[in-house]
């Protein structure tokens, strides 16, 4: 249910991206989302497959799912590190007052409309 949610919040912000920008289809649909939100990446693609469907400007699309690593920004003195393990301290100072301040992301990167295969194979 998660990860349909989920998809469905990529097709609704893609629509309104492709007609604001006035794009009739999509290629790609890249999104960044971040680690926090435990998305399993196969079964949010089978959620997008099976909706696209719907919709003939992202019938052809293919969704790219972009993870972004947790990170933690130290208060005491301010730097930022990703994260592997859940290791709650600034590596930097060893300060334990830290702010979490990535992988909480969850956004449309970026829409490639099918347009552009056209455009780049001129290019070459
Ligand atoms: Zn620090």
């Amino acid at each position: 249910m998660h990860e349909g949610a989920i998809a469905a919040a990529i097709i609704q912000g893609a629509l309104e991206a492709l007609e604001k920008e006035k794009v009739t289809a999509a290629k790609t649909v890249t999104v960044l989302i971040g680690r926090l939100h435990h998305v399993v990446p196969d079964v949010l693609q089978n959620h997008y497959r099976l909706l696209k469907k719907e919709y003939p400007a992202l019938r052809r699309s293919r969704l790219v799912i972009e993870i972004a690593p947790v990170a933690i920004t130290c208060r005491a003195c301010g730097k930022e590190t990703e994260i592997v393990k859940p290791e709650f301290a600034c590596p930097g100072c060893g300060s334990t007052g830290i702010d979490i301040t990535g992988g909480r992301e969850m956004h449309l990167k970026e829409i490639i409309g099918a347009e552009a295969k056209v455009r780049s194979k001129k290019a070459k």
